[in-house]
């Protein structure tokens, strides 16, 4: 392969980005480094500082009007890095750790190719999101008016995936990323001498039944073909060894692929919580908040996705996934507007997971999102 491919551009591009993790709305470097490189393409039409510091570039050709997104995500993790690579985090705390800096390369890869070649007919948008990992980043872009300013009729978004090959691919139609809920349940009694336990009213035997209790909204209250999760994860008092807690909080998460479950879940919640407070006398506080809602993949746009896969991946490669991900994604915000599709790349069997100190993103994997995208983006464009 040649010293300047495209390939050698893409994997400087992607170090040179592992080296800044920028973490959360802070991703002014990443959004600088992404517009001089699309200005380096010949890209004019760059907007950035949207929903803070995302970048939406827009590739115009042709006389059609027919406009599509494609978005990568730009943030990094509060994590500290533990590999020894010589592109390794230089920020202290924080690493790219699910290989958001390969799909800001990929993106970028994608943007070069359909600048320097006359592939297609219609507008492209490029949508470079930051915050993904609070789930809050592209509400922002969405608030700061992404939908009004870069009109598209559909929207497409990727992913790595430790544990798949390189070179493969996957995606569904209808749910593929769970909604993420977290709660938190206050129950408020009086604390007292631990030797008394009949004059005060303690919270700690009651949390006990109601974290118990909590596990029958799965178990007996929601449909058992729906997939749902309510893992209590912590129980904090202010007891101490010989004092009864007057106050326990049991916070926890949820998941779910239906918004009609997510508020079942919390429905329920409320009603045990009330039993229980009410049976030993107690007060209580629910905090439920959806973090993330559920990633549903158009059906049409997922059939053509694959189809799309199996042509470049070959039908060995680009698969239907047989069952979603009970991880989440922000990317199901811009599906409140328009249908879109989600998909997998393979980063490597030997890949660490993601999230994990020790994780890469591969870059023998940046040409195959680009190749997958080229085409794609063809296919949507003819007559
Ligand atoms: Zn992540
Ligand atoms: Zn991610």
């Amino acid at each position: 392969m040649e010293i300047n491919s495209q390939y050698h551009r893409m994997r400087d591009w992607r170090r040179a980005l592992h080296q800044v993790p920028e973490f959360g709305f802070d991703t002014k470097k990443t959004a600088a480094f992404v517009i001089e490189k699309l200005r380096s393409f010949g890209l004019d039409n760059i907007t950035g500082d949207v929903g803070g510091n995302g970048v939406v570039a827009t590739l115009k050709r042709g006389t059609s009007r027919k406009a599509i997104a494609i978005r990568a995500d730009m943030d990094a993790l509060m994590i500290e890095e533990k590999t020894n690579l010589e592109y390794r985090s230089t920020i202290p705390g924080i690493m790219h750790a699910c290989g958001h800096d390969g799909h800001t390369a990929t993106l970028l890869g994608i943007a070069e190719t359909l600048t320097k070649n006359d592939y297609f007919d219609g507008v492209i948008h490029f949508i470079f999101q930051p915050a993904e990992e609070w789930g809050k980043g592209a509400q922002a872009m969405i608030d700061d008016g992404l939908m009004q300013k870069f009109p598209f009729e559909e929207i497409w978004g990727f992913h790595n995936m430790p544990g798949m090959p390189i070179g493969n691919f996957e995606t569904r139609p209808g749910p593929i990323m769970s909604a993420e809920d977290n709660f938190e349940i206050q129950l408020i009694g009086i604390g007292g001498h631990a030797s008394k336990p009949q004059v005060g009213k303690e919270t700690m035997l009651p949390a006990c039944s109601l974290i118990m209790a909590l596990q029958t909204i799965v178990s007996r209250r929601i449909d058992p073909t729906d997939i749902a999760v309510v893992s209590v994860t912590e129980l904090i008092t202010d007891g101490s060894r010989n004092i009864l807690p007057g106050l326990s909080r049991i916070l926890g998460d949820a998941r779910s692929f239906r918004n009609e479950v997510s508020l079942a879940i919390e429905n329920e919640m409320t009603v045990i919580t009330a039993g229980i407070a009410s049976t030993h006398g107690l007060d209580y506080s629910i905090n439920y908040t959806r973090e993330f809602i559920p990633l549903i993949n158009n059906d049409k746009l997922a059939e053509h996705a694959i189809k799309v896969g199996q042509k470049v991946f070959g039908p060995e490669r680009a698969k239907l996934a047989n069952q979603p991900v009970t991880g989440s994604e922000d990317f199901a915000r811009f599906l409140d507007h328009v249908p879109g599709c989600y998909v997998f790349f393979g980063n490597g069997e030997n890949s660490a997971p993601l999230h994990n100190s020790s994780y890469d993103f591969n870059d023998d994997a940046l040409e195959h999102g680009v190749n997958y995208f080229v085409n794609l983006v063809q296919s949507r464009f003819k007559p």
